[in-house]
């Protein structure tokens, strides 16, 4: 980078380097006109320096712009070289105490929910953790870019306003000092004036509107003829577009336009183009024509003079200059606060701050973000000026806002955005509020733009489009603003303040009143409506005022004078609004019981109605302030109590819960869904704390206020139910006469409706002022309520919660006193169950209950009763008294028309085949007696001596009705009902009011002389309960029996099912002993010691077996003749095991696997879910699968989890993705095993003969390579190499597999090869065999890595899929030679061979260092037969394979010494040297000869043993697992349970002496001169002499990253990162790699990469790199675990971050802090190394499917 540099130095005119800032300087200091001076040296320099080529190149221009125009200032200012300067004043200046850190996007901030006076104050990570929060209640968040740090900010915290750092710069005396006494005079001056002409030039420069013209003072000379095409930003057209439009504007590639593009989003605007004027014109033609349509405007282009855009950007340069002088003394800070905010020449507004905001809309982002970032760290980090520009800004309310309105920039780029950084410090929005009338002139901005009006003046807002919406969507953030200046409420009240607070009240209520009222609904009858009304942008409204509504009563109820005037102007204007209440309307007259009241007619059904009465509402509100607060009984002089009209004031809130009743009865379906979702959203936790709520407040309030009865009546008028309950025997002729069923049930629901409303009106008394309440009692009773439903989780219980403005529900404080957590599993969420003792608390008709919920609850209660063997009633709640003002309430319960109602539907129940009538209604009205009686109880409880209890409810039920009716007393008719057949649900609730009955007569009776004895009807009641009780019991009992029958024998199915579908039930393979069958446990052999291999190898019986075809259910032998049996199977490349992830196949078509390498790079691993079929069976299958796919990809162009041309499938019982078939196959070594013969040759001598058998082979093969030879010829030859004895290499062994199992084999091998070296099949191709054997020997490995990290013995309890898996894989590969071209094999086989025991033929074979041993084990063993059977000399196989693996066993001990690291840990073993110690010394010491001494000295013996032990261990555990699957020889007992280490064991089952060193000495003829020939190779010697490294042993098992346990350093290493390819941007999406910690730019253009010929994201480029397509990654921002696999595949993954309630945050919204869950996180690594993250990725795909829909190669 620097060279280039410099060489691009060179190119710079010189004159420009030869600048001396000193000169400069030296020469404005004698300066008369400074300014003149200055800007003669920026005409003259700045278009030299700034834009010279097509292509910025910001290093180069910025590295020349300090020297030559920034320098000279900077000495200027400071009178010497800056260098010195800026130190001197950095030193003197007196640190500031406030941090302002200006957070990046993507920073994580945090607040404290215990201490910030508002969500707004955050703080940065380094102050949060100095600071006392961090033991808070805090929350934690990313930035989205902009803001700064409020630490230190006195106002913004309750507590602990400093972290550690900032605290120590807190000054010692209180009031501020003049930051200015710290410099002195002259640099004073000096940084006014330089200040002041740079500032000047800047906003100048910057704010400059014409495009081909410079400033007077700034125009040149010389001026040349260059253009620029200037592209801006919006944001209307997408990224796609723009880079289209300029791929053909400007003619550039697509890579270009997507650089372009790029910078244009970021900077807001970017040239595309340069050359004279004609040049640029014409591309920007190009541009408008090609963007504009009827409904957008086209992007934004100018063509501007290069001279222009180059003052443009050092005017941007000297902004930023200026943000970063200040940073050096406070004392600079203040100067320059006081240059831009001076007035200028043309007064108001003329100051230069004012004339950037009032620009900003015009500013492209970037220039918008330099000036806004000086703002921030300059006029809102100097206290002082912080209030001048806090007035400014509230001056200019107005424009700004109405510019952001008409603007489409994004709110975080524009001016407006500072509002949260000014309202939100609560001294400037009291002071802007009583000296800026701020309230109001923000409400009446947000009036005026809202200006669509009905007649009667109220908002409209019909024909609602996405521009309205849009714009629309910008006039909310006024809203928001209003918030913040309300947010912190006056702790004491000035006159000024009550006058301003009360004049913004005013203009609050103009802004409700046009909300009373407005969207008003006409209930469809006939036709269902054509098109369905607009109604969301009333809402929107409605729910972004919900806080500020609540807010507003906030600060009244903190000032009684400020209540008491707010009660008036509500009431005022309430009046107003419903001035013509009766006009028009014709008085009626009800009457019901002797009462009488007079009413308007009026229909809900008929006329308008409106959902929205804000008004209203808010005096609900009011009311019951003026209750809590008792204002209503200190000064009711001074209230206008006397004007309230109850009628007036209930009215329309009484309409709007009987549209809602209506609705729900069905008789509004035509009106559509737009009026079901205002429903839904009026009861919603969202709205209903001022909209439902308030309603139910009104109706209390007023009936608080008139006779109940009265209400009653009308209340029976406006449900259009009063001729039911008016007229005598209504009912009765009702039903028979109406014989619309419809209408009956529609009657039915409204009387249902109606009680419900009754039950609230008197039930709900949790507002504090309504009852005698406090807030902790209402969020008690609605968590209770919630939890009654069932158990929740902490954020379902939070989002049923209404929020206030700080977003705290107030949970936490009482969630303890009413529930249980109960801690999360490995998956799942930690729950809040409800404490028993709440229980009695529920009540079923709780007014926040939906439908669904209401029932649920009920449900869950009536079966928690059960359970505990209690009674099913569910009897109203005991409930808190009212408070005063509310009191009379009470009586609704016991008014004659109540009671008259009530007696009503108990008739229609008793007689109940006559009427139409419900249960529900039935168990509406023995719920209000219950009410009833709990209350006429607490009364008689409570009640005082001079007191006379009023209430006298069971006394009213006594009585039988009045004449005409003559019908019995309520009493009579409960007691008749509790034996109705037809009510048994409702028994016990009955009887539960017969015993409150009871009871309260006996408290009534006590305080009377003479105790009446108890009734008959009593003790007849009691009896009959103990009867039922006991009857009860009878049945529960046998139900308890048959159930537990049932159960058994389900349990007895279902086992067997779990046996046979085991992978249903557990997606992942669990290595638990309880869920998987014993392997091999029936004991052959059970007192011999068992031998694996070699001629001493146990014999087992031979075991037949039998399987069952999944798809045709058929059973089957496995034999070598019959029809081949298959397993489903999945084959994927695999860097699991890697121990270098740089390394991966460059070239497939010349990669030779025979040689694995111990860093074991690139493996190949099989996996199935272990579904046997036949392979016809399957073949049928794949080919239907095939065709539908096929057909289905034409039809609908649909992913599928599963790449059916690449051979993938699912398997057709467990769905587990799968891509081939393995073959069942018994052991093939037994079908080629001769019988022996003969004595078998030992090491040495078998080596000596394979030798000369390969000698011979290859001599053959010269002679097969020379042309015209015939086979004769051959046998002739014969003769001529002397053939070893018994060697007939003209042998051909004839094949024992059937057709079917031959083809399966090449099948499974062809699928092995082309997905392990991404080839196309080819099953000529030599490199198949060597591909099974390697996967074979790799998926043992793999597997052998996964027993040990989890301490599992080796032949413990395996899953089935795994057992069945790695016998086939095993048998297969043993058996695949048979298919292959023998010649092919053999040669295989000598080449491994000579890689430890040299021969002539093969030269550069490698070294022992390089070669993995097991892979080398796996090969020769399994190649072998194809020498082995072409020799009938009389050594078996098994000999064969003793000797083979002895050899490797040897390599890899000589492979183990030479790579031990020999660095002692100093403590030296006190025992003396073993058998074992002293032969393992004595080969050290022959392997140090053979090196020539370049082996360090000689460590201990027993250091040297246990490192043998220690290194060998996984190579002797694989080897155990292989011949056991090969050979089929049962484990020893010992090794499957797991305890210390079975060395020994595992040495007499491989046959081995467990001194292996035994094995050289036995040997001796031959071990010397192997190994001297493994030592001799220059690898060898190379890494004796520290010239290369090795693998050394035993290798680790890999893992995935260590992850920090608190998220947020996660968030905060993220957001440190920056996009590697757009220079120090900060990337969107980062994303990291689990497996290796790389951090990605992932989901966004700049990091696009090629791969194989398609664009892909920096994930799955990465991918391919480190995991062989395969990967693992955490999205940072998101919280959310990605697994990808190839291009298509991918799904989310639970992270393993969980918050304190156990719960997971994905998308990080609810924001608590998160700790790493060790266990959830190793289940995630235990996914990577079984293999199973592409499976875990089709299930999920499978479950659902709009994860196949995501492009996830583009992450
Ligand atoms: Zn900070
Ligand atoms: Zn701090
Ligand atoms: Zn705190
Ligand atoms: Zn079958
Ligand atoms: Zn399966
Ligand atoms: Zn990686
Ligand atoms: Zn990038």
């Amino acid at each position: 980078m620097a060279s280039e540099l410099e060489l691009e130095m060179q190119a710079i005119d010189r004159s420009l380097l030869e600048c001396s800032a000193e000169e400069i300087a030296g020469k404005w200091l004698q300066a008369t006109d400074l300014t003149r001076e200055v800007y003669q040296h920026l005409a003259h320099y700045v278009p030299k320096i700034y834009c010279r080529s097509p292509n910025p190149c910001p290093q180069k221009e910025d590295m020349v712009a300090q020297h030559v125009l920034l320098a000279p200032m900077e000495w200027y200012l400071c009178g010497e070289d800056s260098e010195f300067g800026f130190p001197k004043l950095q030193q003197a200046n007196k640190p500031s105490h406030l941090c302002g850190r200006v957070f990046k996007v993507g920073e994580p901030t945090y607040s404290c929910r215990d201490c910030a006076v508002d969500p707004t104050c955050v703080l940065c990570m380094d102050c949060f953790l100095g600071s006392i929060h961090r033991d808070h209640r805090y929350r934690m968040t990313t930035s989205g870019g902009g803001g700064f740090c409020d630490c230190g900010d006195t106002e913004a915290w309750k507590e602990g306003p400093y972290c550690q750092k900032h605290e120590l710069n807190t000054p010692e005396i209180e009031e501020e000092e003049d930051p200015l006494v710290h410099l002195s005079e002259d640099v004073i001056a000096r940084s006014y004036n330089i200040f002041t002409i740079m500032f000047q030039y800047a906003v100048e420069i910057l704010t400059w509107e014409k495009e081909s013209e410079l400033p007077a003072d700034l125009e040149m000379v010389e001026k040349s003829d260059t253009y620029y095409c200037m592209l801006f930003n919006d944001e209307v057209h997408t990224y796609e577009q723009v880079i289209y439009t300029l791929q053909k504007a400007v003619n550039c590639t697509q890579k270009e336009a997507i650089g372009f593009a790029t910078t244009v989003d970021r900077d807001g605007r970017r040239s595309v183009r340069c050359g004279d004027f004609q040049y640029c014109e014409q591309a920007k033609s190009i541009i408008v024509r090609n963007t504009s349509s009827r409904q957008t405007k086209p992007l934004k282009v100018q063509v501007m003079h290069s001279s222009l855009v180059a003052h443009q950007s050092f005017g941007l340069k000297v902004l930023s200059w200026l943000g970063s002088v200040i940073g050096y003394s406070d004392g600079l800070r203040r100067i320059l606060c006081q240059v831009g905010l001076q007035e200028g020449p043309d007064g108001e507004n003329s100051s230069l701050v004012d004339r950037l905001m009032l620009s900003d809309s015009k500013l492209w982002k970037g220039a918008r973000s330099v000036y806004h970032q000086l703002f921030m760290s300059s006029l809102l980090m100097d206290l002082k000026y912080k209030k001048l520009f806090a007035v400014r800004f509230a001056k200019n309310y107005e424009r700004l806002q109405s510019d952001y309105v008409t603007d489409d920039h994004d709110r975080e780029f524009s001016i407006a955005d500072l509002s949260v950084q000014i309202f939100t410090v609560p001294s400037l929005a009291r002071m802007l509020i009583t000296e800026e009338n701020l309230m109001t002139i923000i409400i009446k901005t947000f009036m005026d733009h809202l200006r669509h009006r009905d007649t009667q003046g109220r908002f409209q807002f019909e024909r609602y489009t996405a521009l309205q919406a849009f714009k629309f969507r910008r006039v909310q953030s006024l809203i928001l603003d209003l918030k913040y200046v309300l947010i912190s409420k006056p702790t004491e009240w000035s006159d000024d303040l009550r006058e301003k607070f009360l004049e913004g009240f005013d203009a609050f209520l103009e802004l409700l009143k046009c909300m009373q009222g407005m969207d008003p609904i006409t209930r469809q009858v006939g036709q269902h409506i054509e098109m369905e009304p607009e109604w969301e942008a009333a809402f929107t409204l409605q729910m972004k005022l919900t806080h500020v509504i609540s807010m507003m009563q906030d600060w009244c109820a903190l000032d009684e004078k400020v209540l008491i005037e707010a009660y008036k102007k509500c009431l005022t204007v309430l009046m107003q609004c419903h001035g013509g209440f009766t006009d028009g309307e014709q008085p009626i007259t009800l009457s019901i019981c002797g009462h009488s009241v007079e009413t308007i007619r009026y229909c809900v059904s008929q006329e308008k109605v409106s959902i929205h009465l804000p008004v209203s509402r808010l005096l609900a509100g009011l009311h019951v302030l003026l209750s809590k607060s008792e204002v209503a009984y200190k000064f009711p002089e001074l209230l206008p109590l006397s004007e309230l009209s109850p009628p007036m004031l209930i009215e329309h809130p009484l309409r709007c819960l009987v549209l809602c009743a209506q609705v729900h009865a069905g008789m509004w379906r035509r009106n559509g869904f737009s009026l079901v979702n205002q429903i839904y959203y009026y009861h919603n936790v969202k709205c209903r704390r001022e909209m439902f709520d308030k309603d139910i407040v009104m109706l209390q309030t007023g009936v608080s206020m008139m006779d109940p009865n009265h209400f009653l009546m009308i209340m029976l008028s406006r449900f259009e139910l009063y001729q039911i309950f008016s007229t005598p025997d209504y009912g009765k002729r009702f039903s028979s006469e109406i014989t619309h069923k419809d209408v009956v049930q529609q009657n039915n629901t409204l009387i249902e409706e109606m009680l419900y409303l009754i039950i609230m009106l008197v039930g709900e008394r949790f507002s504090p002022g309504v009852g005698q309440v406090n807030a902790t009692d209402d969020i008690k009773r609605e968590i209770i309520h919630q939890l009654s439903i069932k158990p929740m989780a902490h954020s379902e219980l939070v989002k049923s919660l209404p929020e206030d403005e700080n977003k705290e529900t107030g949970m936490e404080s009482v969630i303890e006193a009413v529930a249980h957590f109960k801690k999360p599993g490995l998956t799942g969420r930690g729950m809040y169950e409800l404490k028993p003792e709440c229980a009695k608390e529920f009540n079923l008709y709780f007014y926040h209950f939906s439908r669904a919920e209401q029932s649920k609850a009920e449900e869950a209660q009536r079966k928690l009763k059960r359970q505990n063997r209690e009674d099913t009633a569910l009897p109203p709640p005991v409930l808190p008294p009212f408070c005063p003002l509310f009191a009379s309430l009470v009586n609704i319960l016991q008014s004659d028309v109540m009671l008259c109602i009530m007696r009503t539907i108990l008739q229609w129940a008793v007689e109940h085949n006559g009427y139409a009538w419900s249960e529900s209604m039935l168990q509406r009205v023995l719920h209000l007696i219950g009410m009833a009686l709990q209350e006429e109880k607490q009364h008689l409880e409570n009640v005082t001596e001079e007191h006379v209890v009023t209430f006298t409810f069971t006394q009213k039920i006594s009585k039988p009705g009045e004449a005409p009716n003559n019908s019995p007393s309520i009493l009579a008719m409960l007691e008749t009902l509790q034996n109705a057949p037809y009510l048994e649900v409702h028994k016990d609730m009955i009887r539960w009011i017969l015993k409150t009955f009871n009871a309260i007569k006996k408290l009534r009776e006590s305080s009377s002389p003479s105790p009446v004895a108890e009734t008959e009807g009593t003790i007849m009641e009691e009896s009959s309960r103990d009867k039922d009780k006991a009857e009860r019991k009878r049945k529960a009992e046998i139900a308890r029996l048959r159930r537990e029958k049932i159960m058994a024998q389900m349990s007895e199915m279902q086992r067997h099912f779990i046996d046979e579908n085991k992978e249903l039930f557990q997606q992942t393979l669990e290595l638990d002993a309880s869920a998987s069958a014993v392997l091999d446990n029936s004991p052959v052999v059970s007192d011999k010691t068992l031998t694996a291999l070699g001629p001493a190898q146990t014999q087992v019986p031979e075991q037949r077996q039998f399987v069952t075809c999944i798809l045709c259910q058929e059973e089957q032998e496995v034999k070598v003749e019959s029809k081949a049996m298959v397993l489903a199977a999945f084959v994927q490349r695999s860097t699991v095991l890697s121990k270098d992830r740089s390394k991966f196949i460059q070239d497939p078509e010349k990669y030779d696997p025979l040689f694995m390498h111990p860093d074991l790079s690139c493996g190949t691993h099989t996996g199935s879910c272990g579904h046997i079929m036949h392979a016809h069976c399957w073949q049928r299958y794949f080919d239907s699968v095939q065709a539908k796919e096929q057909r289905r990809q034409q039809r609908l162009r649909l992913h599928t989890s599963y790449d059916v041309e690449n051979g993938e499938f699912l398997c057709p019982l467990c769905e587990c993705l799968s891509n081939t078939v393995i073959p069942l196959l018994l052991p093939p070594r037994k079908i080629f095993n001769r019988l022996n013969f003969s004595d078998q040759p030992n090491l040495t001598q078998w080596i000596r003969t394979i030798s000369q058998q390969i000698k011979a082979l290859q001599a053959l093969g010269k002679e097969e390579g020379t042309p015209h030879t015939t086979s004769s010829k051959n046998s002739e030859n014969m003769d001529e190499f002397q053939l070893p004895e018994g060697f007939r290499p003209d042998f051909r062994p004839k094949n024992p597999y059937s057709e079917s199992i031959k083809e399966m084999l090449k099948t499974f091998g062809t699928a092995t090869y082309k997905v392990g070296l991404k080839l196309h099949p080819n099953e000529e191709d030599p490199r198949v065999p060597v591909m099974c054997w390697g996967s074979c020997a790799y998926t043992i490995q793999s597997l052998e890595r996964i027993l040990s990290d989890e301490d599992k013995p080796l032949f413990g309890p395996l899953p089935c899929r795994l057992d069945d898996c790695l016998r086939s894989l095993t048998r297969f590969a043993a058996a695949h030679w048979t298919v292959a071209s023998l010649s092919v094999v053999q040669g295989h086989f000598c080449k491994l061979f000579a890689s430890l025991v040299p021969d002539d033929n093969h030269g550069d074979l490698p070294c022992i260092l390089d070669i993995d041993m097991f892979h080398l084990l796996v090969g020769l063993v399994l190649a072998f037969p194809a020498l082995q059977c072409q020799d009938f000399s009389g050594t078996s196989l098994g000999t064969g394979d003793l000797h083979i693996f002895r050899l490797v066993t040897m390599a890899h001990i000589i492979q183990l010494l030479l790579t031990s690291c020999t660095e002692e840990n100093g403590m030296d073993e006190e025992s003396p040297a073993g058998e074992e110690e002293s032969a393992v010394l004595a080969l050290y010491k022959t392997l140090q000869q053979c090196t020539g001494s370049a082996l360090k000295e000689v460590p201990p013996g027993w250091h040297l043993w246990r490192n043998v032990r220690a290194g060998i261990l996984p190579f002797l555990k694989c080897s155990a697992l292989f011949f056991h699957y090969l050979n089929g020889v049962p484990s020893p007992p010992e090794m499957q349970v797991s305890g210390a280490s079975h060395f020994e064991h595992l040495c007499n089952y491989l046959s081995l002496p467990s001194n292996l060193v035994s094995l050289f000495q036995e040997n001796n003829e031959i071990t010397k001169s192997l190994i001297e020939s493994w030592c001799h190779n220059i690898e060898v010697k190379r890494y004796l002499e520290g010239e290369r490294d090795a693998i050394s042993y035993p290798r680790e098992s890999n893992k995935l990253i260590d992850l920090p346990e608190d998220y947020s350093s996660l968030i905060n290493q993220a957001s440190n990162f920056s996009c590697p390819k757009s220079g120090g941007d900060k990337s969107r999406a980062p994303t990291l790699c689990l497996v290796c910690g790389t951090l990605l730019c992932s989901q966004s253009y700049c990091c696009q990469t090629e791969l194989e010929g398609e664009d892909v994201g920096a994930c799955t480029a990465h991918t391919y790199s480190c995991g062989s397509g395969v990967g693992i990654f955490l999205r940072v921002r998101e919280c959310q675990v990605l697994f990808l696999a190839g291009k298509t595949k991918g799904c989310f993954y639970s992270p393993p971050y969980l918050d304190d309630y156990g719960e997971t945050d994905q998308g990080l919204r609810r924001g608590n802090p998160l700790h790493l869950c060790q266990e959830r996180f190793k289940k995630i690594q235990k996914l990577w190394q079984q293999h199973s993250v592409t499976e875990e990725i089709g299930h999920a795909q499978e479950a659902n499917q709009t994860l196949v829909g995501i492009d996830w190669q583009h992450l």
